[in-house]
């Protein structure tokens, strides 16, 4: 089985009192194991939605949505919490409660809140920082990066660079593509910014919850032309 994900047929809407919103409409693709894809559209396309639903922060109204083989829609609230645990990483541009921890720290926080010993969350670290290059950035960098240490499957990522300088953009897409090069992680990442989107190798253009558009960039030909905008 190649796809890490399958979207299939997925609507969720919103009801508050008698209004109902249709945020996604029946939406349908698939994301292969290795693959870097940025969501892009319009705010209130439905990005944010979309994203939560793979989460399994919020349930779908309709559809399914499978990760790894595993279908979300039908699994009680302890798979949920395992498929999160064990296949995928998030990153979200509001997770501000770590501002105050270095990226050394950030990055191994699931290893502490996993009561992982010292010495071996130290080894962990290294590993992890050799094979991303990123030893310089450990006491600098900013937060975000948790997600990393666990090599997650799938890294979900909903503006992640919103908060950030473009100098730390730079940075967080560098850590994104060594993941998803060398560790083989797939990422899925919202973005509004077409330089952050050159990054990814497929773009899913959402509209009014719809994809309408979809560009497929033939493998690893980025346009490293954007990176220095
Ligand atoms: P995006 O992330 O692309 O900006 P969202 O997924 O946040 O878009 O929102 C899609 C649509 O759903 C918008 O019309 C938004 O107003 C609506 N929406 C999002 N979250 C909620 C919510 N919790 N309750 C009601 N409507 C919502
Ligand atoms: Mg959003």
């Amino acid at each position: 089985m190649d796809d890490i994900l399958q979207v299939k047929n997925v609507t969720k809407y919103y009801s508050s009192g008698s209004v109902a919103t249709k945020a996604l409409n029946s939406i349908s693709f698939s994301v292969r194991k290795g693959e870097f894809i940025a969501v892009m559209g319009a705010s209130g396309s439905g990005k944010s939605t979309l994203l939560n639903v793979i989460a399994a922060i919020d349930k779908v109204s309709a559809g399914e949505i499978y990760v790894d083989g595993i279908s979300l829609t039908e699994q009680k609230e302890s798979t949920l919490s395992v498929v999160r645990r064990d296949k995928l990483g998030v990153v979200f541009q509001e997770y501000n409660l770590l501002d105050t921890l270095t990226v050394g720290e950030n990055i191994t926080l699931p290893l502490n809140l996993k009561h992982v010993g010292a010495a071996e969350t130290q080894k962990e670290l290294k590993r992890v920082a050799d094979t991303l290059g990123i030893h310089d950035q450990l006491d600098k960098f900013p937060r975000e990066l948790s997600a990393i240490i666990t090599c997650p499957a799938l890294v979900l990522a909903d503006e992640p660079t919103g908060a950030l300088d473009s100098k730390n953009a730079k940075l967080l897409m560098n850590c994104f593509e060594q993941m998803n090069q060398k560790l083989g992680s797939t990422i899925l990442m919202v973005t509004h910014d077409p330089v952050i989107g050159s990054y990814a190798d497929r773009i899913l253009f959402l509209k009014d919850g719809n994809i309408w558009n979809e560009l497929d960039r033939g493998g690893r030909e980025r346009q490293e032309l954007y990176r220095d905008i």
